[in-house]
């Protein structure tokens, strides 16, 4: 395994910059630690939003749309988290088989043991397994550098075993982070995905909300994000996902889009 460079961000060398300097402005004039403590503070609180927002870059590489050669050829991602599920996953693949669609799966690593078959079926079926950590905690984005490096390495062996496919992509629970997964991810040579839209699938019920929020503005480059794992339910106890999946896939269709893997996407 041959890792990229890891190139922090301008707000990661502005905190490098910062700390040196505190340290030197304590030397050199101990009476201003006041002000010097404000400006540490604010710096880990913008560091903190930072890690709250999934779609923000100031931490490191965050893809959140597919490149202008995918948009050329109308092509959108389906990513699908927190499988596989014995219960929705089965389905997903029919819809996806029907609609000749492919999508990427964030599987998590403890799910695919338990569910090895479906796993490998998804890749059977022409899809991508991506990695979502080996246990989903959640609290995740708390951890330090040795426990992102547990979890994510964790996943990789894991997925990389059933499906004989190593993960390129990751994405962190709920899209939560701070500023130590990212020399991780470059480590470990993956590239940190997150989404231009998503449908709440997980606490929404209402199918009519989450597909109207994937389908608004619906364009060629868009990467969406479902759910196969802890989907919500209906109010008639469907997966919202089940529902809703169609509906997008239909979209896709009328206006042309090819829904592809971000592996495919990103080539
Ligand atoms: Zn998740």
């Amino acid at each position: 395994m041959s890792g990229r460079r890891w190139r922090p961000t301008p707000l990661i060398l502005g905190t490098f910059g910062l700390h040196a300097g505190a340290a030197a402005g304590l030397v050199i004039a101990p009476a201003q630690w006041p002000a010097i403590a404000w400006a540490l503070v604010g710096n880990h609180a913008l560091l903190t939003a930072a890690g709250l927002w999934p779609r923000s870059r100031l931490l490191g590489p965050n893809l959140l749309r597919l490149p202008a050669a995918a948009v050329a050829r109308r092509e959108i991602a389906i990513t699908i988290d927190d499988g596989p599920d014995p219960e929705v996953t089965p389905h997903v693949l029919d819809l996806l088989d029907t609609h000749k669609a492919r999508a990427t799966f964030f599987c998590i690593g403890e799910r695919a043991l338990t569910h090895r078959d479906l796993c490998t079926e998804i890749v059977r079926r022409g899809h991508a397994v991506e990695n979502h950590t080996q246990r989903h905690f959640h609290n995740f984005s708390m951890l330090g550098p040795r426990g992102f490096e547990r979890e994510i390495t964790a996943a990789q062996d894991t997925l990389t075993g059933i499906t004989g496919s190593r993960p390129r992509f990751f994405r962190a629970p709920a899209g939560l982070r701070n500023p130590f997964l990212e020399p991780v991810l470059a480590k470990l040579d993956l590239q940190l995905a997150s989404w231009t839209r998503r449908g709440f699938d997980t606490v929404r019920r209402d199918p009519d909300y989450v597909a109207g929020r994937l389908l608004h503005q619906l364009a060629p480059g868009d990467i969406l994000l479902l759910h196969d794992g802890h989907a919500a339910r209906t109010a008639s106890d469907r997966p919202v996902v089940l529902e809703v999946l169609p509906r997008l896939l239909d979209a896709c269709a009328a206006r042309s889009l090819a829904p592809v893997t971000l592996r495919a996407g990103t080539a």
